[in-house]
């Protein structure tokens, strides 16, 4: 059965059902036990490809050996590095960047995104991002350093400039004990770009 509201990034899925296409180059900025990547590998077909960056060798051992039993692994680019060097790595432009931030689950609990990283790593996707590509933002507040990283990310957002980004924010407002919440900013074109 299709679960549209069970955890944030379902929401996001829905989304990249049509926002990502096949032969679409992506990246998976925080990929951890490799299951948003393997979602996106799938979506972006066999010419397609997946940037991964985690700083967790264990997150891209488990990652790797995913996508080789489901035979994905050619469209994907693990890299053992912060999202925030992301622009070392990739040259072109992007139809979607994920972040699922905070720890990696059933890992080390200490190791965490932190907000600097984090907002470096999102300044740096909005610029390689093509115009209507989406960033999706998955943020946890219920461990420790989780809800000044949301603060952090949430003044920075909220000042974008509505000419250039539209950024929408959803929470689950019946969920007690610090529910995910998810922010999702789409590129707009800009007439007279060389992107247009
Ligand atoms: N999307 C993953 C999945 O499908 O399993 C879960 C990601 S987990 C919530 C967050 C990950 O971010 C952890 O594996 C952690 O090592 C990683 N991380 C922490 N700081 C990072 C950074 N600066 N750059 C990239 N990844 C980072």
């Amino acid at each position: 059965k299709t679960r549209y509201l069970t955890k944030v990034t379902d929401l996001t899925k829905i989304i990249l059902e049509n926002a990502i296409k096949e032969g679409d180059i992506v990246v998976d900025a925080t990929v951890g036990n490799g299951h948003d990547t393997e979602y996106l590998a799938r979506k972006v077909g066999e010419k397609g490809k997946v940037y991964g960056f985690d700083i967790q060798q264990i997150a891209i051992d488990k990652t790797k050996e995913r996508l080789q039993k489901n035979g994905l692994i050619k469209r994907v680019s693990l890299i053992l590095d912060g999202h925030e060097n992301m622009d070392k790595y990739i040259r072109e432009k992007v139809s979607c960047i994920f972040f699922n931030l905070g720890y990696l689950p059933r890992g080390d609990h200490k190791l965490i995104t932190k907000p600097k990283t984090t907002i470096l790593a999102i300044e740096k996707s909005l610029k390689i991002l093509k115009p209507y590509g989406i960033i999706s933002i998955a943020l946890y507040t219920g461990h420790e350093g989780g809800m000044e990283e949301k603060n952090a990310v949430e003044e920075f957002l909220s000042n974008l400039d509505q000419n250039y980004f539209n950024v929408l924010k959803c929470n689950f407002i019946n969920q007690k004990n610090n529910p995910p919440q998810l922010i999702l900013i789409e590129k707009k074109m800009i007439l007279g770009s060389d992107e247009e």
